[in-house]
């Protein structure tokens, strides 16, 4: 018999080519005066036609984020959003710049309206990161953005790296929200939906990054990961990439995708039907091996392969497995132990095979 709880989550969703637009409209609905927009200075461009578009509704600009949103950075920010008398912020750009308006509205309250331009999802999520001399993650309602615009057209100028990577941050978002503990009947259809639409476009995308009809399709499956994990919750993986990435300033995309096989692996043998899910949804059959296919799906993406690939120091795994599993606690489906934390960093940082999951 079905039992579950559902904290579903607000928000408005605007999607489609061409969406930006109407930024200044969906500012104006909010009843923002004054917007502080936030852009990374690959979407500087993007953001000069916005700050057109938005006339005497723009209160400042911030150009320049980063990743893991370093505590001084986000003080900065801030600092300038309440100088310029902004009453709401708009961040162009990544999981970078929406983690520095998501620690911007953190403290001030001020509603987000988020235009991503890669497959992060953070723009679905109530969750933030701040990086002082180790990153820590929080979750408040006020980081979570009251609008976002999903515009395809934005992201066709996204370089195949980090498509793929970002990329690979969604499917994990999909699988971690199929086996977390606020996994619901939602959470799992949106999750299976995500799969099969990252799955089917990511190999397009990266073969042809100007494909408009590839890069709607990443998107949509990138906005519903965001969602399934912002209700589902995080386990194993994410825990293992906040630890990793905001230690050793290791790119967010990239371990993910290095590890998502091996933490499927791991997991297998306590969630088996949901392990299922995921290699139905990746197109396998039945008892097929998810593990190996997200392995080979990352291949084929030319996502990076190991840990020692991302120029992780080998003697830091011993340290990184005990925080790892100090972080993770009781949130994983298989419970988590130094030792076989340590053993499937080992075969990440190798990059060889995963067994199969
Ligand atoms: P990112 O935001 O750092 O962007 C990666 C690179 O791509 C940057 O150089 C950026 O300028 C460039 N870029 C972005 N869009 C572009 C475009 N359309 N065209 C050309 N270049 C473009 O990376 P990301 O993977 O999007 O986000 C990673 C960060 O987000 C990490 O700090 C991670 O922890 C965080 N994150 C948070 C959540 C959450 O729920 N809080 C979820 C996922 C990721």
């Amino acid at each position: 018999m079905r039992s579950f709880v559902y904290d579903a989550l607000p928000g408005r969703i605007v999607f489609g080519a061409g969406a930006r637009h109407s930024t200044a409209t969906e500012v104006a609905a909010l009843g923002c005066q004054k917007v502080f927009v936030i852009a990374g200075s690959n979407e500087a461009t993007i953001a000069e036609e916005l700050a057109g578009q938005l006339g005497t509704r723009l209160a400042a600009t911030h150009i320049g984020v980063r990743q893991h949103v370093p505590e001084a950075l986000a003080a900065e920010a801030r600092a300038e959003a309440v100088r310029a008398g902004a009453d709401g912020v708009v961040c162009i750009g990544g999981g970078s710049a929406t983690g520095l308006a998501k620690a911007v509205a953190v403290e001030t309250g001020l509603p987000i309206i988020a235009i991503p331009t890669t497959y992060s999802g953070s723009e679905m999520t109530p969750v933030y990161g701040l990086t002082g001399e180790h990153k820590k993650t929080g979750r408040d309602l006020r980081a979570l953005p009251r609008v976002v615009l999903y515009d395809p057209e934005l992201t066709v100028g996204l370089p195949a790296a980090v498509s793929a990577s970002s990329g690979f941050n969604a499917l994990a978002h999909c699988v971690e929200a199929l086996w977390s503990r606020g996994a619901n009947p939602v959470t799992g259809l949106q999750a299976e939906e995500a799969i099969r639409a990252l799955a089917s476009s990511l190999p397009r995308v990266v073969a042809a990054p100007g494909d408009l009809e590839a890069r709607s399709d990443a998107l949509y499956g990138a906005y519903l990961a965001g969602g399934a994990l912002a209700v589902a919750g995080t386990a194993l993986h994410h825990k293992a990439c906040h630890v990793l990435g905001g230690t050793w300033s290791l790119v967010h995309g990239e371990v993910n995708a290095v590890l998502l096989p091996y933490v499927v692996a791991y997991n297998a043998p306590a969630v088996p039907a949901v392990i299922a899910r995921v290699g139905t949804a990746l197109g396998l059959a039945s008892n097929g091996d998810a593990a190996g296919a997200l392995f080979d799906l990352a291949r084929e993406l030319g996502a990076p392969a190991s840990l020692a690939e991302l120029g992780l120091p080998a003697d830091v795994l011993e340290v990184a497995a005990e925080r790892i599993v100090e972080e993770t606690g009781g949130s994983n489906p298989r419970p988590v132990d130094v030792a076989s934390v340590l053993s499937m960093l080992q075969q990440a940082y190798a990059g060889t095979r995963p067994p199969a999951g």
